[in-house]
């Protein structure tokens, strides 16, 4: 894909380019970014790039071609920009069913048919779970781009059937920031309980997570981190991977390397099994009285 000497991160650009210029981008991707107008700049670069005649995909947009000069100027047939007609200018559920029924209409010049769904985390959950069966099969033709802050405001279902690209930061006050802070603070409080043997305290710390899975698996993750530099501290090696080195020292210091080792192959397991607990108190339990064993 051509970047148009427009600033991205390495990292973006080469996870775009190697799926667009492969023939590989999925259908339905999500950009999520803090900068509105970023995502928007870069979004309207993509459907561009998607409509251009050029054959090589690597130089699309060329910049030259019909498709191109109509998407620069806006009025590309085949790229629908979709802001939302009410007075929040939020898409509701009467744009997205405008958007399914335009979708089976073969597109007019271009091969493709873009639709660029603007500030896709301000729709409501009915306007989402009207776009998903189109979002799940959509005609062989079209390109859904679905931009929003953060995709952790979009549905779980909505999620799982777009492939999704970060642009740029979150906003300091996104949902996944803030979740990812109190993964950090709920992992410390996993690590000490681990550390104090007291079954108790272990089932006390565990509870907070009765009704968040999501928010376990982060805290999980981020244990197996702070196990592993507690490791590393026994070790004497510096490699620290977490954000809680002053966590990780104390488990260093009042734990042996083998009961720190057997806590990480108990929360490594739990994260396996995760997926298959359909009763997530029935993972919690064991997993309490597993590290407590
Ligand atoms: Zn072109």
């Amino acid at each position: 894909m051509n970047f148009e000497n427009k600033e991205y991160d390495a990292k973006f650009k080469e996870l775009i380019s190697s799926a667009f210029d492969s023939g590989r981008l999925p259908h339905a991707i999500i950009l999520e970014g803090a900068n509105a107008t970023k995502r928007l700049e870069f979004a309207s670069l993509l459907a561009k790039a998607l409509v251009c005649s050029e054959d090589e995909k690597r130089f699309r947009p060329c910049g030259k071609c019909a498709n191109c000069l109509k998407a620069e100027s806006g009025s590309h047939v085949d790229i629908k920009t979709v802001m939302g007609t009410n007075k929040s200018k939020t898409v509701s559920v009467e744009d997205i069913r405008r958007v399914r029924s335009d979708a089976y209409v073969v597109p007019n010049e271009a091969e493709r048919k873009v639709y660029i769904i603007t500030s896709a985390h301000k729709m409501n959950e009915t306007a989402m779970n009207a776009f998903l069966k189109v979002l799940e099969e959509p005609p062989s033709y079209v390109n859904f781009i679905l931009e929003c802050e953060d995709k952790a405001m979009l549905l779980q279902t909505v999620k799982s059937r777009c492939a999704s690209f970060r642009l740029g930061e979150l906003a300091d006050d996104s949902v996944t920031k803030k979740k990812l802070e109190a993964s950090f603070e709920n992992a410390v409080k996993i690590a000490e309980a681990i550390s104090s043997d007291s079954e108790f305290e272990m089932m006390k710390t565990l509870g907070i997570f009765e009704k968040d899975k999501d928010g376990l698996k982060l805290a999980l993750e981020e244990v197996i981190l702070i196990l592993r530099d507690s490791l590393a501290l026994k070790n004497a090696s510096a490699n620290c991977l977490s954000q809680n080195i002053e966590c990780a020292k104390k488990l260093a210091s009042g734990m042996t390397a083998e009961k720190i080792m057997k806590a990480m192959d108990v929360v490594n397991e739990a994260l396996q099994n995760m997926q298959f607990y359909a009763n997530h108190n029935l993972l919690l339990a064991r997993l309490s009285s597993r590290l407590k064993d």
